[in-house]
């Protein structure tokens, strides 16, 4: 008897919690609100150069990547290198502020690379009432994918004015100020240097890979490239090269899979991805051949969707290069402080 009674108290007080469901909701979603609205993710780190990996993921439907997009903080520079689609959403949701944003770089105009750069926009200018057009800078045609986003937003930057106001979304902070750019150095601000150089992304040109440099600290970024020796010879003794990595082998599969299926023209495109992207073994040579302290691969195709695949896609990387290196992930953090030789990671 005593069983039923137990069983019947069970029964009676989940009742109850259903009956209550919509005010227990509200009062648990008020305590989660309170402690994620406003927080600061960028907080808490020592001077030096933060990446944050906002997307890792490529064109082909990755439901734990976003495209490509990568976040740098050093000193009081905030840039974007890159803005795929679903990167700045994922920072937003981290709780990572834009509204310092001082600029966004592009390594070239493939879709994966821009199509994030209107949440950008909206973000840095809702966070910091900016007045001024945020900068927009990267190889020939940037200006013209600038003026292009501010022609599309042009309605909506005049409705969020006309909705908030002045004070908070002001005239004149909604929109971009394009710059098509040489090789070279094309930021220089606060100690921070960034130098943008050519790489082979062969039919599409100019593309370019980035390196940072931050008191004494250098990240070099390949962009999308097959692999190149202007990469190993740009992160010669770098700390850190991110590199873009696609496995054959890998992609292979799904071409199969997708002329089995009847999609030949889909299985076209996964077969002429190869000729113009680097393999995790080739990205591994280069970062043997430049002596870099980790290699971190990104822009992973295909997708994985388990940390179980991660040796096939690696190949033999892990014997051409002696040094650690990772698979980046959506959400991953590393930093670099200045003055050290330590690379730190965290992750969102
Ligand atoms: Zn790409
Ligand atoms: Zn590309």
């Amino acid at each position: 008897m005593r069983r039923w009674g137990f069983l019947i108290a069970i029964i009676a007080l989940a009742a109850g919690l259903w009956w209550q469901r919509a005010p227990l909701g509200e009062a648990a979603y008020a305590q989660i609100a309170g402690l994620r609205a406003g927080r600061d993710g960028l907080a808490g780190h020592s001077d030096g150069l933060t990446l944050i990996f906002c997307g890792t993921g490529t064109p082909l439907p990755d439901p734990d990547r976003a495209e490509s997009c990568l976040l740098v903080q050093a000193g009081t520079n905030l840039l974007l290198i890159d803005a795929g689609d679903g990167g700045v959403r994922k920072l937003a949701g981290w709780g990572v502020p834009l509204g310092g944003l001082d600029g966004v770089l592009i390594s070239h105009l493939h879709s994966d690379h821009i199509e994030g750069l209107g949440p950008a926009l909206l973000m840095r200018w809702t966070g910091s009432a900016a007045r001024t057009p945020l900068p927009l800078i990267g190889p020939a045609g940037t200006a013209r994918v600038a003026a292009g986003f501010n022609e599309m937003l042009a309605a909506d930057a005049t409705y969020r004015t006309g909705h908030h106001g002045e004070a908070i979304t002001p005239t004149g902070g909604g929109v971009f100020s394009g710059r098509d750019v040489a090789p070279g150095v094309v930021w220089n601000r606060d100690g921070l240097v960034v130098t943008a150089f050519a790489v082979d992304h062969a039919p599409i040109a100019p593309a370019f890979g980035y390196r940072l440099q931050y008191k004494g600290r250098v990240v070099v970024i390949s962009g999308d490239t097959s692999a190149s020796p202007a990469v190993a010879a740009a992160a010669q003794n770098a700390d850190l090269l991110v590199h873009e990595a696609l496995q054959p082998r890998l992609v292979a599969d799904i071409t199969r899979g997708l002329e089995r299926a009847g999609q030949p023209r889909t299985a076209q495109i996964t077969r002429d991805i190869l000729n113009y992207h680097t393999t995790p073994e080739q990205a591994a040579d280069l970062a043997a051949q430049a002596k870099v302290g980790m290699l971190v691969l990104t822009h992973i195709a295909p997708p994985l969707p388990s940390r179980l695949l991660h040796a096939a896609f690696l190949g033999d990387a892990a014997t051409r290069f002696a040094g650690p290196i990772r698979i980046a992930h959506d959400g991953l953090l590393l930093h670099l402080p200045a003055g050290s030789k330590t690379i730190e990671d965290d992750a969102f």
